[in-house]
């Protein structure tokens, strides 16, 4: 069965009520599928989310990694007390301060992508990587001996001319098809054939399946770390405040 991702719509809410579907056990770990959860997990560049999953008769579930297969999301973790049964209602709560930290770093990699078009750089957006250690963006393209440290420099400022600009984020769902009238680059494919999921930032659409800042204020501040060519594509490493 399916998980209903509340954070697709919702990126700001931490905690939802879900009946539990299953609880499996898994090397020596409990795996809990619930309908519906706040739960990020793992994918897109993104970590996953950790926190706690509460029951009834003060039943109480570690949750310490969350993975995403065939489209159920699996809470993995142990119980600190008591244990849940199929059909129960529980509350799914997740650690805050770590979410908020990844859909900064997150965002802050899409940020990358407005202040490269602020200088009328055209590379096209291949992976992010982000991380809280060594977070980056992939882009197809070529440096051909660019002076790196004034574009370091160039980028930085533009970036957190961005951050300064307080633009909210919204999301929209679309068809593959029609991102193009939203989005500088779509990707060649848009997997599970699931309806496409686009962030925009002001009027900047980001075919994207992360969690995000509600507005990029949020993300303070930003430094431009490195920008190198590595083979085909040009890495631009960064990271928050
Ligand atoms: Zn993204």
């Amino acid at each position: 069965m399916e998980t209903k991702l509340i954070y697709l719509e919702h990126m700001d809410q931490y905690a939802c009520d879900a009946k539990v579907v299953n609880v499996l056990s898994e090397d020596g770990r409990t795996v809990i599928i619930l309908d519906q959860t706040v739960f990020y997990p793992q994918g897109g560049g993104q970590p996953y989310d950790t926190g706690v999953i509460t029951g009834g008769h003060g039943a109480k579930f570690l949750v310490e990694e969350v993975r995403f297969v065939d489209g159920a999301v699996r809470h993995i973790g142990k119980f600190q007390s008591g244990t849940f049964a199929v059909g129960d209602t529980v509350t799914c709560a997740v650690d805050i301060d770590r979410r908020q930290l990844h859909s900064r770093l997150h965002s802050a990699g899409h940020v990358v992508d407005m202040g490269l078009k602020k200088l009328g750089i055209q590379w096209k957006a291949g992976k992010g990587y982000h991380f809280p250690v060594g977070s980056y963006d992939e882009y197809a393209g070529n440096l051909n001996g660019a002076d790196t440290a004034k574009m370091r420099a160039d980028l930085e400022a533009a970036c957190n001319e961005v951050i300064a600009q307080h633009i909210p984020t919204k999301v929209l769902f679309m068809k593959w098809e029609d991102m193009a009238s939203v989005c500088a680059f779509v990707p060649d494919h848009i997997p599970d054939n699931k309806p496409g999921r686009v962030v925009m930032y002001g009027d900047f659409g980001i075919p994207c399946g992360g969690t995000h800042v509600a507005n990029l204020s949020e993300i303070k501040s930003m430094t431009i770390r490195k920008i190198k060519q590595d083979g085909p594509n040009v890495r631009v490493s960064y990271a928050v405040e």
